[in-house]
């Protein structure tokens, strides 16, 4: 069960205190005080966990400050928008909204491999008005023999760089619980420059000891990849593990699936899920065209694949995009092929910004006939 306050009501205000006594006559069940941001109203929710069904609804309902009473499925307990009774709720981190109206762009290094490589991108990414960025220190390789990134040893120069060229916030994969306390020391020795989100990669979409590890912790926002071989059901329950730790700033990325159904590409692209995982989770989605089209193919009218595949997300509302770039790809020790040159990604920028018009024209345009629809 969960318990939605009113929007001027906060959580350590007396009608959740109210809330809360009234609540300890039912000491099966456990409560859990949740405050969340959203681009229309803050939200504090107040979580019941344990057998609520013997907890009555109605005089909740009644009780000072509250909204709405909602009784929610056993799926996706934490992250569900359960029957679209719940609002959307998002975060704000390093000042910047992920929420289910917003588009940030997250573009950057695969891998880290020069710090010259770096700064190039950090600099371009200022030009272009860009305080996200991804880069790579510890990458999950297919190969034992591959460059498996250069760890702990180039984040003080990665962050410098970063608070040098104003990115605020690196999306940044972690393989295992201990690369969280490397981050959290190179950002405390280099003085907090910027910030990171963590990324939990495909590989590790069901490894349940880190998620609970990314989910127990309060200071990083985390970018979930969907795992290649999982259906949408099982990468939500996995999302649903971070957050029932206590973490719910998390942004759920489409990624495509791995079958050959989808070859020529890496794997087939699945960014028709968006609206999906927008109407049963309250979560941000983010699309990753890089490792879903993984190839610079071009259609005939000279459009690279990976700005299709962007379009096809971002049409669908799409609420982030996590792009991968290199100055000079040939060059580059982890999937130079499908990554973007420093030019291609200028232009990616910009045919990204016509497509999120397109989207936002549609939803004017819903809204329109929306409102014809509760006339009738
Ligand atoms: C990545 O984004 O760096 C990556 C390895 O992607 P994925 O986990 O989706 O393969
Ligand atoms: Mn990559």
């Amino acid at each position: 069960m969960i318990i939605i306050m009113r929007p001027e009501i906060r959580a350590d205000g007396p009608e959740v205190e109210d809330i809360v006594s009234f609540l300890s006559h039912f000491p099966e069940i456990k409560v859990k005080i949740v405050e969340s941001e959203g681009e229309i109203r803050p939200v504090t929710e107040i979580h019941l966990i344990g057998p609520t069904h013997n907890i009555p609804a109605e005089p909740i309902k009644s009780m000072d400050g509250v909204e709405m009473v909602v009784r929610v499925s056993s799926k996706y307990r934490q992250i569900g928008r359960h029957d679209i009774h719940l609002h959307p709720v998002g975060f704000t981190y390093q000042d910047i909204l992920f929420d289910q109206d917003s588009l940030q762009i997250f573009a950057g290094l695969c891998a880290v491999d020069t710090r010259e490589h770096v700064e190039q991108v950090f600099q371009c990414l200022q030009e272009l008005g860009i305080k996200t960025a991804r880069m790579g220190a510890y990458k999950p390789r297919t190969s034992p023999y591959d460059f498996q990134g250069h760890g702990a040893k180039c984040l003080p120069y990665v962050f410098e760089l970063a608070g040098k060229y104003g990115v605020k916030i690196i999306a940044m994969e972690v393989l295992k619980e201990n690369h969280i306390d490397e981050i959290r020391q190179a950002l405390e020795q280099t003085g907090h420059p910027t910030g990171v989100m963590l990324q939990i990669g495909t590989r590790n979409a069901q490894n349940f000891e880190l998620l609970k590890a990314v989910g127990s912790q309060h200071e990083f926002p985390v970018l979930y990849k969907r795992g290649m071989g999982l259906t949408l059901e099982e990468s939500l329950n996995a999302c649903e593990y971070i957050a029932s730790e206590g973490n719910r700033h998390i942004v759920f990325c489409l990624r495509g699936v791995k079958s050959q159904l989808g070859l020529p590409h890496r794997n087939l692209i699945d960014f028709g899920h968006v609206p999906v995982v927008k109407r049963l989770t309250r979560l941000p989605v983010c699309v990753d065209p890089t490792h879903s089209a993984g190839v610079k193919d071009r259609s005939p009218e000279g459009i690279l694949d990976i700005f299709h595949a962007a379009a096809q997300g971002v049409i669908a509302g799409a609420n982030m995009i996590l792009v991968e770039c290199h100055p000079d790809p040939k060059t580059a020790l982890c999937d130079g092929p499908q990554a973007l040159t420093l030019d291609e990604l200028k232009e990616f920028i910009e045919d990204v910004a016509i497509v999120r018009e397109a989207y936002e024209k549609r939803r004017a345009l819903r809204q329109k006939y929306s409102k014809g629809e509760e006339d009738l």
